[in-house]
């Protein structure tokens, strides 16, 4: 065989690339690797990305189907994303073809051709035209058709039209217009930023930054031109922003483009205007929220360098970008970072990946740095950087904690709480009181026979939603009309148990019928707008109770709350996952965050069970840092990450048998080949059954990380060489965040 092999990456879930012949008649020189081409797959025609040209296969060359089109003239990806998802992709040992998909927008991934749509071409009148018509030029008056194309266009509202809308005017207009063109009495202008990318000047003066800010952005400037993680850590309102913002421009002023990738919930309006206010040059968004169009010209203008600043989730963290020079990672611990399903990757590590083979510095900005974090810190890996105060010098709010043993709860608030709520009500503040759990009451309940609303999709209860007079699980999205007698016994004397939002707000109402209340959580804001509304009401002082799940915790701030209340902050402290307090931590000070400014600083009281609890006490007199090492020398003691490195194989199936069957296998291939690693399981699940799968997982642990990867590269082979059982669904995950 003459020709080269293609190599192609394919969309599957199978672990391997695909060979194919270039498409007849097609310029070999033209094949690069990082182009996208394509291809018969099966009985479909899938767009494959080209990995690299071979020149032998194994299979039979003359069998060797040809591809069918060669979609890009240049690869689709600069050449750092192209190594940093080859390097992904055997980090995370996950199959190529999802990789690659995982970095492109779905028009892309569907073949849609990778041009900015060319702006349309604008004619205007010029002032000699303008002179033409009005004096009726001789030579105008014998030509009709350029007389009243002139016409038109002088009373064209904006001054310039599109060629297009040209064409009904008059029957040549193409012709006409170069005969006008000729005689000087009409222009092209050619307009020069796309419209959605378009940028106001910076208006906003920037703030003087103090002096732990200069030294961040003297510290970080002075090293643009080589690699360095800097761990950016500062309270809510300690201006990291404004730290982030002159890093950007002192990077723009080089020519060069910046990354900033900001959590799911982080990216609000608010940031991203005050990115435009002080940011020259466009700016494109790349996150989930956006139409595909959208996200594919946000994409495109990345790539092509016409925006100079790319503001996006997760996924940007593979944006192409000519020029990059700085990664920036806002509120860097966040778990939304971190892919769960399908491809998962942790962006923020991307980062540092990426930003290492590039030679550039990557910022990692936190008010509760992630433990893993901080380990490499210490360590001395990455330069801590620290904003320890809020700009402005205000006190950072403090926190009590509040033992509600024996206490009469009313609504899950003690009268403590419900008292200081009184007094800050009473003089005209505002109060935030934070539980994580939406709905009404996470369980109904049957007094009489002990009948409890079980999921029948998962071991989950499903929670009372009084609103949408539903019960739904939040974990398979099942729902059902709320039960009037009990399913079992018939009984009437069903009972909603636990603490929800909703039901919380209820409880208030009644408590304080004249303050205006506002709920912030995913039900209360689903409707366009209605977030929008209820922050404004707060902001004029027309609801003083705030009420919210985690969604209060990033982006907004409410400068009059004085008083914070964490409703229960348990579940934290003993929960299945080695890292819930570390989690419980960070939220409550993420929260607590958003109240009060320099003159009113805040308060925050924690509803606790455990106000012995040693990490709980150190966060509340010590604050985050002291909470942090402590945490850390408890992992350490365990063995347990950042000085332990996991891999999670899970596998799922309706029969619950297989699955563990399944992971039972898999464990008698890894004991000969795990020197230096433990392995723990098979296990069920924490929560076995969801949406009617039966999961479980082998948890693989190892000191030294290279152990753990070497181990993987033999392991993940031959578990891909085990006969498909079609039965099961199995992946796997390295680096977990989540056990389960
Ligand atoms: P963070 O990102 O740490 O929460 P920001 O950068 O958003 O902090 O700063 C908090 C507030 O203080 C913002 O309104 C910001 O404009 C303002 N600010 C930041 N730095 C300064 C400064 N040096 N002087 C005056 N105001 C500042
Ligand atoms: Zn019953
Ligand atoms: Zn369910």
């Amino acid at each position: 065989m003459s020709g080269p092999v293609l190599r192609i990456a394919i969309p599957s879930p199978l672990y391997r690339t695909f060979d194919y012949a270039p498409p007849p008649d097609t310029d070999i020189s033209a094949l690069q690797p990082g182009i996208r081409v394509r291809v018969p797959f099966g009985r479909r025609s899938v767009v494959g990305f080209l990995l690299e040209l071979g020149h032998d296969t194994p299979l039979d060359p003359a069998a060797l189907r040809p591809a069918q089109a060669v979609l890009d003239t240049e690869p689709i990806l600069p050449a750092d994303v192209l190594a940093l998802l080859r390097w992904a992709q055997g980090y995370y040992h996950h199959p190529p073809g999802d990789v690659f998909a995982a970095a492109l927008p779905t028009l892309l991934r569907q073949g849609e051709p990778a041009a900015l749509p060319q702006p349309p071409l604008l004619w205007r009148i010029t002032t000699a035209g303008h002179a033409a018509r009005t004096q009726a030029a001789p030579a105008l008056r014998r030509a009709p058709a350029q007389f009243l194309l002139l016409d038109h266009l002088a009373a064209y509202p904006d001054g310039a039209a599109a060629e297009d809308s040209l064409r009904p005017v008059v029957r040549d207009s193409a012709a006409t217009l170069r005969a006008l063109h000729a005689k000087g009495w009409v222009e092209r202008t050619a307009p020069t930023v796309i419209p959605s990318l378009a940028a106001p000047p910076s208006s906003i003066p920037a703030p003087v930054l103090n002096e732990a800010q200069t030294a961040a952005v003297a510290a970080i400037v002075a090293q643009l031109d080589r690699f360095g993680v800097f761990l950016l850590e500062g309270v809510t309102g300690s201006g990291k922003t404004e730290v982030y913002l002159r890093l950007i421009e002192a990077v723009l002023a080089q020519g060069r483009q910046a990354l900033a990738l900001v959590p799911e919930i982080g990216l609000t309006p608010q940031l991203l205007a005050r990115f435009r206010e002080r940011l020259p040059g466009p700016l494109a968004v790349l996150h989930s929220g956006l139409s595909d169009r959208e996200r594919l010209h946000a994409w495109l203008s990345a790539r092509s360098g016409v925006a100079r600043v790319v503001v996006g989730t997760r996924s940007a963290v593979f944006a192409p970008l000519p020029t990059p020079g700085i990664i920036i990672v806002d509120e860097e611990h966040d778990l939304s970072f971190k892919q769960q399903d399908g491809f998962r990757y942790h962006a923020r590590d991307l980062a540092i990946i990426r930003a290492q083979r590039l030679g550039i510095p990557v910022v990692l900005g936190s008010a509760t740095p992630a433990l893993e974090s901080l380990h490499n810190a210490r360590r001395g890996r990455y330069r801590a950087l620290r904003l320890p105060e809020r700009v402005g010098g205000g006190r950072t709010p403090s926190i009590e904690l509040l033992d509600v043993r024996r206490q009469p709860l009313i609504e899950g608030l003690s009268p403590p709480l419900l008292e200081r709520m009184r007094a800050h009500l009473a003089r005209e503040e505002q109060v935030l009181l934070f539980l994580n759990r939406r709905g009404f009451a996470p369980v109904l309940f049957c007094h009489e026979c002990g009948w409890l609303s079980q999921c029948r999709h998962c071991d989950a209860r499903m929670t009372l939603h009084l609103r949408q007079r539903r019960l739904l699980c939040h974990h398979c999205g099942d729902s059902r009309p709320i039960d009037i007698t009990c399913p079992t016994c018939g009984s009437v004397d069903l009972r909603a148990i636990g603490q929800g939002t909703e039901r919380l707000e209820t409880a208030l109402q009644q408590e304080f019928p004249t303050v205006g209340i506002a709920r912030l959580d995913r039900d209360s804001t689903r409707r366009r707008g209605s977030l929008e509304t209820l922050l404004t009401d707060i902001h004029n002082g027309q609801r003083r109770l705030l009420i919210g799940t985690q969604m209060l915790a990033k982006g907004h701030h409410f400068p009059e709350v004085t008083l914070v209340g964490i409703v229960d902050a348990d579940q934290g402290l003993y929960g299945i996952d080695f890292r819930s307090s570390e989690r419980m931590a960070q939220l409550i000070l993420q929260v607590a965050g958003r109240a009060g400014r320099a003159d009113k600083p805040g308060v925050v009281i924690i509803q606790t069970h455990h106000p012995d609890h040693p990490l709980l006490r150190l966060l509340a007199t010590q604050g985050y840092p002291a909470f942090a090492a402590a945490a850390l020398d408890e992992r350490q003691a365990a063995a347990l990450p950042p000085f332990a490195h996991q891999a999670l194989l899970r596998a799922e199936s309706a029969d619950p048998e297989r699955a563990m069957a399944f992971l039972q296998a898999a464990r008698a291939l890894a004991e000969p080949l795990a020197a230096g690693l433990e392995l723990l399981g098979p296990a069920p699940a924490p929560m076995e059954r969801r949406a009617g799968r039966y999961r479980a997982h082998l948890l693989l642990q190892a000191v030294r990380r290279q152990d753990l990867h070497d181990f993987l590269e033999i392991w993940t082979v031959q578990l891909r060489k085990k006969p498909l059982d079609r039965h099961i669904r199995w992946s796997l995950d390295v680096d977990p965040m989540e056990l389960y």
